[in-house]
């Protein structure tokens, strides 16, 4: 027997209607590359997407056609995340951060038709337009007063003359909710990027979760500022869950300096953040230099890379903004696990509630999770036992774009290339990525910790840990140190600061000091770049 009850598929275009309907006079803020603070609303929002549907549908976009972007967070951006997916097309959101030669790779593989773009990146648009294959129009998100006199890009459009150019009487078509709606590329760190297509029912489902109150616990009175671009894996979902919940956006656009992010959260009384830990060092940097205090902010969420306790200390502790410490995957759509307490953690003293921090936290609700050996043995949550991460649920990817790579899933379960333990209440805390982890003599080293531990000396602005090769234990611990300017630090002081905080065996072999630790395109360290880098280095110990 069947339930009786409607069949209504999960659409990107129904988020728009209910925050229109519901959230209409809700502000979206937008700092704009053109230099100044834009504000719109719900309301407006949902007319001019499907104002840009149509105009999209008139260049000749049909169902599954991919229109990509080159563009920061922002309201034109947004409009186009609901315009492109809510017609029935696919949003391709390009990381601008990449190689050109990788921006033309990736467009070319997704066979991109329309290419929307910010007038940051006006020059690298006219660098590769001529060597894209399949794009036939190019749009630039501006007015007509930015288009430039000179274009050198064949037919160049413009966004707003192509919205005025329509009516808002569009009504979203019925699709079915697995009907795919964006498509984002992983970031290639190990062969060619590949495609993450998602569908309407993965990206709602998703949203749904991640705005759950032990997830990013959002609602309609929060004003959330996503640092996180909406080119990485959609900004997390908070265009999405902004809809859904009629919370405020804002929007940074291309100032993601710490000045400049400092000044929009507080003119604009933010209560909730998100981004990478590199971005949030930045922000912290100028509010210390400063002596400054955020006034509304509440949390932020922190992930894509493991977040130095350090950092959730000065958050916490300092500036009273509570950290919610996130993993997840391009894979994932992304979210799979948040660190936040439950009833017995408010017990807890405030370190070991830091230390619980650390942990990337409980599943939410639509991800299983589970820890396996080398022979695929599932492991025990004991917080001991390390293991390879697999996840499985309706946001996490069955196949990659045109089927790249085989079939990823080991028995219905997707590996992460993450290890990983489990504590007995489901905390999972990533250890390494597999292809980080340093063995030394059999024994994994991982070097998540040993970062943590640097990353808390007061001389120290960033730090990676690699793998260095020792003739008798095959692999010891490097450690790679960029100082924060006008601080002075030593090798043995390093060192020495280990004692006691880890096994003794752990203790890095050695440290170099660099300028600068290379920063991929989403923010995270490029760890294969330093291990190329010091591929040869010597061990004191070897
Ligand atoms: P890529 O790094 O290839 O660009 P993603 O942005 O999808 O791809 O990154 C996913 C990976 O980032 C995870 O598999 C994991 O290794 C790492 N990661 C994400 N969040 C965290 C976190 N909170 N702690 C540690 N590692 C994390």
């Amino acid at each position: 027997m069947n339930g009786l009850m409607q069949q209504h598929p999960l659409l990107i275009s129904s988020l728009l209607i209910h925050a229109e309907r519901h959230h209409g006079a809700q502000e979206i803020v937008s700092r704009r590359v053109e230099g100044d603070i834009h504000r719109t609303t719900y309301a407006a929002l949902a007319a001019r997407s499907r104002r840009m549907a149509k105009a999209m549908a008139a260049l000749g976009v049909r169902d599954s056609d991919r229109v990509a972007t080159l563009a920061w967070n922002g309201y034109r951006h947004m409009e186009l995340y609901y315009a492109v997916s809510g017609m029935g097309a696919v949003l391709h959101t390009l990381n601008p951060r990449l190689h050109p030669d990788q921006v033309v790779w990736i467009a070319d593989h997704a066979e991109d038709l329309v290419l929307c773009f910010d007038l940051t990146f006006l020059p690298l648009v006219q660098a590769v337009a001529g060597r894209l294959k399949t794009v036939k129009h190019f749009v630039l998100m501006a007015d007509r007063s930015h288009m430039p006199a000179e274009a050198k890009i064949p037919g160049l459009l413009c966004y707003e003359d192509l919205i005025d150019a329509q009516d808002d009487a569009y009504i979203w078509p019925q699709l079915d909710e697995n009907h795919a709606s964006s498509l984002c590329y992983t970031s290639g760190t190990t062969g060619n990027p590949k495609g993450v297509l998602y569908s309407h029912r993965s990206t709602v489902l998703h949203a749904f979760g991640a705005a759950l109150p032990d997830a990013l616990n959002c609602s309609s009175r929060d004003v959330i500022l996503p640092v996180v671009p909406m080119f990485h894996v959609n900004a997390w979902s908070l265009p999405y869950v902004g809809c859904m919940v009629g919370s405020k956006l804002v929007f940074p656009g291309a100032g993601l300096d710490g000045k400049s992010l400092y000044e929009l959260f507080e003119s604009e009384k933010v209560t909730c953040s998100a981004g990478v830990p590199t971005v949030w060092q930045g922000l912290l940097a100028y509010v210390e230099a400063n002596g400054l205090k955020f006034s509304t902010m509440n949390r932020t969420v922190i992930g894509g890379s493991a977040c130095p306790p350090a950092m959730i200390r000065t958050f916490q502790e300092k500036y009273g903004v509570h950290v919610l410490h996130a993993w997840g995957m391009t894979e994932m759509s992304p979210l799979g696990t948040v660190c936040s307490f439950r009833n017995k953690h408010l017990a807890l003293s405030d370190e070991e509630r830091l230390a619980l921090q650390t942990k990337q936290g409980q599943a939410i609700f639509g991800v299983d999770m589970k820890i396996v050996d080398g022979d695929g043995k599932e492991l025990p949550w004991d917080g001991q036992a390390s293991g390879e991460l697999l996840v499985r649920g309706p946001w996490i990817i069955e196949q990659y774009f045109k089927g790249e790579g085989g079939d990823p899933l080991v028995d219905g379960w997707f590996p992460t290339g993450d290890v990983a333990t489990i504590d007995p209440d489901g905390y999972m805390q990533i250890t390494d990525r597999s292809k980080d982890v340093i063995k030394s003599g059999g024994e994994w080293i991982g070097s998540i910790d040993l970062e943590n531990i640097a990353m808390a000396h007061p001389a120290v602005a960033m730090a990676a840990c690699i793998a260095a090769k020792h003739p008798k234990w095959d692999e010891r611990p490097l450690l790679v140190v960029m100082k924060k300017p006008g601080a002075e630090v030593t090798k043995a002081e390093l060192l020495a600061f280990y004692e006691g905080k880890i096994a003794k065996w752990w203790t890095p072999d050695d440290v170099v000091f660099v300028d600068a630790i290379p920063l991929g395109a989403t923010g995270k360290m490029q760890k294969n770049k330093l291990r190329e880098q010091f591929k040869d280095h010597a061990l004191p110990t070897a």
